[in-house]
């Protein structure tokens, strides 16, 4: 089998040797005589994975102590209802309105309670990020979109909020670069792009930020349910886990966050200049400054040209090139299982496709 070279933005390519480990292991997990999917999460072997995990994750990104680490299911989509049933109560809090993702997250809070919009990029398209942002005193915290995975921007510094926490959605580049954990109050990220299977969704929340949950929460929903149980208080997504832990062990063996954000500054970097000396054939709408390392959004002089793009780039086995339906155009994602070399077969075509096009 020749397998493709992947851009989707997600479901995402994961790592070979993660596929491969799991191929090995399915039907018989480390001699057991089961496959991990038919065991107890109760099981002494999947307490090995979810607290392997756990522990991976709080060393790779260098989570401090009074964090917990949780694995829930639902998406990053379940999360844009979580924060604000969690934190938000009778207060406000503040928004950064920075693409689709933002707004949908915005979206849902704003049904919970009162939402403040510090920051709407939607008259200049969702290219900029702000320099600076004016937080409402007293709000229960700012939320935060860290790289929008339609847009192509992300935010290479974050903000400071003061005395307000901040939380941010990292679905899109949790583990691809390192991140100042202690900063924010709480991280979320659905799995699906750096970290495996969509659906399992991983939650970094502030141990202070606990006592705010109210107790009227249905229980699932309450942060304090998961964090009191080990995200054992029902049946966590185990199959996830135990490939998010896969994959976590490939990040750890590539050298770690630190390594594989220089290979992805790497890659972003061959990309964007590939788009920048095209003599205006590419064009990437997002400002230089803001330009995403995860997802490389690109035009073509028409839309026909797009969709022959991306017709020729399928055939030579390049997948996932089209842009998100909602925007059109091209995207490619680059999340950490692509490689440099993947990179490399894409710069080349659209150097031959400007070529033969231009
Ligand atoms: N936030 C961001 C930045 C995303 O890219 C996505 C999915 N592409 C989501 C949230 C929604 O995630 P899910 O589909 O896991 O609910």
């Amino acid at each position: 089998m020749t397998r493709k070279t992947n851009f989707y933005a997600g479901p995402a390519a994961l790592p070979l040797p993660v596929l491969e480990q799991v191929r090995e292991e399915i039907v018989d997990y480390h001699g057991m005589g089961l496959s991990l999917l038919e065991t107890s999460h109760r099981s002494s072997e999947y307490d090995e994975v979810h607290n392997g995990a756990i522990r991976l994750i709080r060393k790779l990104l260098k989570v401090p102590e009074n964090y917990h680490v949780l694995f829930l299911g639902g998406g990053a989509t379940l999360q844009f209802a979580m924060v604000p049933l969690n934190f938000l109560g009778s207060g406000t809090c503040d928004f950064t309105l920075t693409g689709s993702w933002a707004s949908k997250a915005y979206k849902d809070a704003k049904k919970i309670g009162t939402v403040n919009v510090l920051y709407d990029g939607a008259d200049k398209k969702y290219t900029m990020l702000p320099d600076s942002l004016q937080p409402t005193p007293g709000a229960a915290y700012l939320h935060l979109t860290s790289n929008e995975t339609i847009g192509g921007l992300q935010w290479h510094s974050f903000p400071d909020p003061g005395q307000i926490p901040m939380v941010a959605d990292m679905s899109s580049d949790i583990l691809s670069r390192p991140i100042p954990v202690e900063r924010f109050s709480l991280i979320y990220a659905g799995a699906q792009k750096n970290l495996g299977p969509a659906g399992t969704t991983v939650v970094i929340v502030r141990e202070e930020m606990i006592e705010r949950c109210p107790d009227t929460l249905p229980a699932y929903l309450s942060y304090r349910t998961h964090s009191e149980n080990n995200s054992l208080y029902n049946t966590p997504p185990v199959f996830g886990v135990y490939i998010v832990k896969l994959v976590l062990e490939w990040i750890e063996k590539q050298g770690g966050v630190e390594k594989v954000a220089l290979v992805n500054e790497q890659k972003a970097e061959q990309l964007y200049s590939a788009i920048d000396s095209s003599d205006g054939f590419y064009r990437c709408p997002v400002d230089p400054r803001f330009r995403s390392k995860m997802n490389v959004v690109f035009r073509l002089p028409t839309e026909e040209l797009e969709q022959s793009f991306v017709a020729e780039s399928k055939k030579q086995g390049m997948i996932g090139l089209k842009g998100h339906r909602s925007v059109g155009g091209c995207r490619a994602s680059i999340y950490n299982a692509t490689s440099v070399e993947g990179v490399a077969t894409l710069v080349e075509f659209m150097k031959d496709f400007a070529e033969r096009n231009g």
